[in-house]
């Protein structure tokens, strides 16, 4: 088999592989439509690469002009895909002058002013210009993660050479005036490495960001409590150990707050599990609302939450639980007869020091035990100093 087809299959044959394989990650996440969007663009390149080599009936001129029409919604899609995927607004607007000038450019030089070289300088500038449109809306998110980095070199590296790599091809071995040898020409060959290398590596990225984004939705559902929407305890933990470790360093000071319900097993008793749960419910959205963007809110057991609040010393978690507490016994939870009142009793502990999740549960659990022994509806504080924070140098003496 000779170098020139190898070379001139490699495009379409990689094209239709990513393309299937987007198409098949998109059939197992439905909710990511970017994924089937993906899988459009490269298997409508793949079919631009093949009309490439195969004249339609249409004629050579039609053919070419199909070919290009493939290439750019493949373009469009790629740019609108990868933008999207990044959380940024797609310029359309952008996209659409860019394409359509190329296609109208390529449409001129075809069939009014015929120039090989002119066709392809309309269709290299505009696909660069689109790449470029993508690396400057990559640019402001390019710090977020490895994935959006690479794309946005990529994409750089991509207007590049659509770009300079034309120019400078054009300019040694151009002007092109017919497609005898063109297929063999320097032009080409370069065009189809660098397009088959570039789209190699933009897929191998977007794969790599699709496969973050399922480990991340995972990860989510597994530190997620379903009934209440907070985090479990496994996510509680996790997300709290890191605000600790992020207030240590900053220096701020922070609180946590422990909440039970109280005799909750005698309101699953008198009016049944279901409206146990709904009461659960009421009591997390209340927290969590309570809590704010910067409380680590959890249930980190059947009827017991947890709040982690940074920037709050020992009074300020007080208040904050006084306040839950009064909105909560003088609320009424839907579902329940009018008049029943359901209570939670809290306990407060102030972080000393660098003290540790686990010992700063321990002492908030300890005062929320005597908020429940003083009768419940209350708030009590923990004024216990944690004996490792506050164990003094050993005197050196000599
Ligand atoms: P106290 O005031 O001392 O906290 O009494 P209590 O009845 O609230 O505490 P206890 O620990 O004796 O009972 C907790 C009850 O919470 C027992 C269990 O059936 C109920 N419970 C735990 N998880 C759920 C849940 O997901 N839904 C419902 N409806 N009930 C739950
Ligand atoms: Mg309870
Ligand atoms: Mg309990």
């Amino acid at each position: 088999m000779d170098t020139g087809l190898l070379i001139a299959l490699l495009n379409p044959t990689i094209a239709l592989a990513l393309g299937a394989a987007f198409l098949v990650l998109w059939s197992y996440q439905r909710h990511r439509p970017y994924l089937a969007v993906l899988g459009i663009s490269y298997g409508l390149s793949a079919v631009g690469f093949l009309l490439q080599y195969f004249t339609l009936p249409i004629g050579m001129p039609l053919t070419k002009l199909a070919s290009n029409i493939c290439f750019t919604i493949a373009g469009c899609c790629l740019s609108s895909a990868i933008v999207h995927r990044y959380g940024r607004k797609v310029p359309y607007v952008g996209i659409g002058v860019l394409a359509g000038g190329g296609l109208a450019s390529l449409c001129w030089f075809l069939f009014v002013a015929p120039d090989l070289t002119w066709r392809i300088l309309a269709m290299n500038f505009a696909f660069g210009g689109i790449s470029l449109l993508v690396a400057a809306e990559l640019r402001p998110v390019r710090r977020n993660g490895p994935t959006e980095n690479i794309l946005f070199v990529l994409s750089l590296l991509s207007g590049v050479n659509f770009f300079v790599r034309t120019l400078v091809v054009v300019i040694a071995h151009g002007p092109f005036t017919g497609y005898d040898g063109f297929y063999g020409s320097s032009y080409w060959t370069t065009a189809l490495l660098s397009h088959a290398l570039l789209s190699l590596l933009i897929a191998l990225c977007l794969f790599s960001a699709a496969a973050l984004d399922v480990m991340k939705a995972l990860k989510t559902e597994t530190y997620t409590d379903p009934l209440s929407g907070l985090l479990n305890r496994r996510g509680f933990e996790e997300r709290g150990m890191l605000l600790l470790r992020h207030c240590a360093s900053a220096r701020f000071p922070v609180a946590l707050v422990l909440a039970d319900l109280d005799h909750f097993k005698a309101l699953n008793d008198v009016h049944g599990h279901a409206a146990g749960d709904r009461v659960i419910a009421d009591f997390a959205a209340k927290l969590r609302s309570a809590a704010g963007t910067r409380g680590v809110a959890g249930r980190i057991g059947g009827e017991e939450f947890a709040v982690l609040l940074p920037l709050s010393d020992l009074a300020a978690a007080r208040l904050f639980a006084e306040a839950v507490r009064t909105l909560y016994s003088a609320g009424h939870v839907d579902g329940l007869p009018a008049g029943t009142k359901v209570t939670a009793s809290f306990g407060v502990a102030a972080r000393s020091g660098d003290e540790a999740l686990e010992p700063l549960m321990r002492r908030a659990d300890d005062a929320l035990y005597k908020a429940k022994k003083n009768g419940r509806d209350s708030v009590r504080l923990s004024y216990e100093r944690p004996e490792t924070a506050f164990v003094p140098e050993p005197l050196k003496v000599g």
